[in-house]
C-alpha cells in the first residue's frame, strides 16, 4: 500500500505542505504530475509555459532519482488518469495543495467524490498563500472587497508560524523505492521547444531598493518572481520572510495583493469573467477588430503603450505600470472590452495567474475591487513624463520611435477620453 503526492501548482520538494504531511504519514509516497489535457488542449502549441513545467518537472525527477525514488508523470485527463493510476498501485490516500481558481475546485470536488467512493482518502493542504479564502474576513464573517483594510489584518496576523518553512527533506526517506519512470516527451504531447528565456530565481538583490525602482520601466527594479509563484518553484513562505527580513515592505504588500486577489476569486468567481460591480457589464463596448490587432501588435502610435505590448510579445512579461497603462489605454481609449485584453495577457504571460490577471485588467477598466473611478482616465503622455522621462524604455521596444515610420496615434486622447466619459456614464447612471 502507498499514498500518492500530486503535484499541480507547486513544483517544488522543499517547503511543500501537502508534500510534508504525506512524507510524515504512514506509507511510502509517490509523487506524481498529470499533464492535464483540459488545460492544454486550450493553449498554443509554442506556449512557453509548458516548457517551463517541463524542465521543472525533468528536475524534480532528478532530484527524486537521486533519493532513491522517481516522480510518475502521466498525459491526459485527471479524470482518466486517476481510474489508471488506481489500477496499477494499492493506493490508501492522495495529499495535495490546494487550488483556487474555479477549474481547479471543480476537478477537485469531483476528484474527492471519486476517490471517496474508492475508499481513499483525499488530504488537501494549503500551501500557495500565507493566508488563505476564509481566513482574513471583516468582523461580520463576509470577505474584505477593498484592499486597505484587508492588508491591515493579513499584516497583523503574520507571525513566524505563518512563514515558517515545512521541512520536507528531513523526511525523503519516505519517497517510494521505485524504478525510472518514463516521461513523456513533449512532442508526444503536441508542444514545441520555447526558446523563451525563463526569470531565474533572483529577487534577493531587488529588495532593498524595491520601493524607489519599481515604478520606471526602463529600470529592472522589480524581481520577476511571477512565474515561479504561479508553478510553485518557490514558496511564498521563504519571499515573505525574506521581505521581512529586508524590511521591505512595499514588496511584502504586492505579495499580500496576490492572495488578496485570490481571495477575490474564490468568494466571487463569478468575477472571472463579469464584472466585479455588474453594472458594468451595461458598458457599450466598441470593440473594433483593427484596433484590437494594433493593440496587441504595439503599433497604436501611443510609444509607452506599443512598447509594452512589444516587450509583452517578445518576452512574456510586461512592467507593472506598463500593465496598467496598456489595459487602461485597450479598455477605455479604445473601448474595447477588458475580457478581450485579459484573455490576451492570459495567453502571453508567463506569469499569468487567473486571479491577478482579472483583477488588474478590472482595476484598470474601472468595474473591479477597489478601482480607480471611472472617470479617471490615464493619460499615456503623462505617464511617459513620470515614468520615462528619457523615453528608454520606448526606444528599446519601439526602435522606429521617433522616425517617420513610427504609428501615426490611433486615437486622439481628448477626443476618446471624452466619449469614454460618455458611453460609461450612460451605462453607470
Ligand atoms: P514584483 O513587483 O517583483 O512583485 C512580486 C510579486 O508580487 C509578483 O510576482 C506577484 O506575484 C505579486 N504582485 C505584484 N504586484 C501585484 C499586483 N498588482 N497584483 C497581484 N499580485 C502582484 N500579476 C500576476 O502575477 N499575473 C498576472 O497575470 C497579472 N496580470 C496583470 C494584469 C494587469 C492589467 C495588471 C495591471 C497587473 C497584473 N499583474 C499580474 C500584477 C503585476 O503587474 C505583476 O504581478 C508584476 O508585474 C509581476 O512582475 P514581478 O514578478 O517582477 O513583480
Amino acid at each position: 500500500t502507498i499514498s500518492i503526492f500530486w503535484f499541480r501548482r507547486d513544483l517544488r520538494l522543499e517547503d511543500n505542505a501537502a508534500l510534508y504531511h504525506a512524507l510524515r504519514g504512514k506509507n511510502p509516497i509517490l509523487p506524481i504530475f498529470i499533464f492535464d489535457q483540459n488545460i492544454l488542449d486550450k493553449l498554443a502549441k509554442d506556449d512557453a509555459r509548458i516548457t517551463f513545467i517541463y524542465q521543472t518537472i525533468e528536475d524534480l525527477k532528478k532530484t527524486l532519482h537521486k533519493n532513491g525514488s522517481d516522480l510518475l508523470v502521466k498525459y491526459g485527463k485527471p479524470e482518466t488518469v486517476w481510474p489508471e493510476v488506481l489500477k496499477e498501485y494499492d493506493v490508501a490516500e492522495v495529499y495535495t495543495n490546494h487550488d483556487y481558481e474555479p477549474y481547479a475546485r471543480e476537478r477537485d470536488d469531483n476528484m474527492a467524490e471519486f476517490l471517496r467512493s474508492e475508499n481513499i482518502e483525499f488530504k488537501t493542504f494549503k500551501d500557495q498563500v500565507i493566508f488563505e479564502k476564509g481566513e482574513i474576513l471583516k468582523a461580520d464573517q463576509t470577505p474584505y472587497t477593498v484592499f486597505t483594510p484587508y492588508y491591515k489584518q493579513w499584516h497583523a496576523k503574520l507571525n513566524d508560524f505563518s512563514t515558517k518553512a515545512y521541512p520536507t527533506k528531513k523526511h525523503f526517506k519516505n519517497l517510494l523505492d521505485i524504478k525510472h519512470l518514463p516521461l513523456p516527451s513533449l512532442k508526444e504531447m503536441g508542444f514545441e521547444v520555447s526558446r523563451l528565456q525563463f526569470p531565474k530565481i533572483e529577487y534577493k538583490s531587488k529588495l532593498d531598493d524595491y520601493a524607489k525602482e519599481r515604478d520606471f520601466p526602463a529600470v529592472e527594479g522589480t524581481t520577476r518572481i511571477g512565474l515561479h509563484l504561479r508553478f510553485g518553484t518557490i514558496s511564498i513562505r521563504k519571499l515573505a520572510k525574506d521581505a521581512i527580513a529586508a524590511n521591505s515592505n512595499v514588496w511584502l504588500s504586492e505579495l499580500a495583493w496576490r492572495e488578496f486577489y485570490m481571495m477575490i476569486l474564490w468568494h466571487f468567481p463569478y468575477s472571472a469573467s463579469d464584472s466585479f460591480k455588474k453594472q458594468y457589464d451595461k458598458i457599450k463596448w466598441r470593440n473594433d477588430e483593427k484596433e484590437f490587432k494594433a493593440w496587441c501588435e504595439g503599433n497604436t502610435g501611443y510609444p509607452i503603450v506599443d512598447a509594452g505590448m512589444r516587450q509583452l510579445n517578445e518576452i512574456g512579461w510586461m512592467h507593472n505600470r506598463v500593465r496598467m497603462v496598456t489595459a487602461s489605454f485597450l479598455s477605455k481609449h479604445l473601448l474595447i472590452d477588458w475580457r478581450w485584453g485579459e484573455a490576451y495577457f492570459a495567453n502571453k504571460l508567463l506569469d499569468y495567474e487567473m486571479a491577478s490577471n482579472v483583477g488588474g485588467w478590472q482595476w484598470a477598466a474601472g468595474s473591479g475591487n477597489d478601482a480607480a473611478p471611472y472617470f479617471r482616465v490615464f493619460n499615456p503622455e503623462l505617464q511617459t513624463k513620470r515614468f520615462d522621462p528619457k523615453f528608454e524604455y520606448i526606444k528599446k521596444w519601439v526602435p522606429e520611435f521617433g522616425t517617420k515610420k513610427y504609428a501615426q496615434p490611433i486615437v486622439e486622447h481628448k477626443f476618446a477620453r471624452e466619449r469614454v466619459l460618455k458611453v460609461f456614464k450612460e451605462a453607470l447612471s
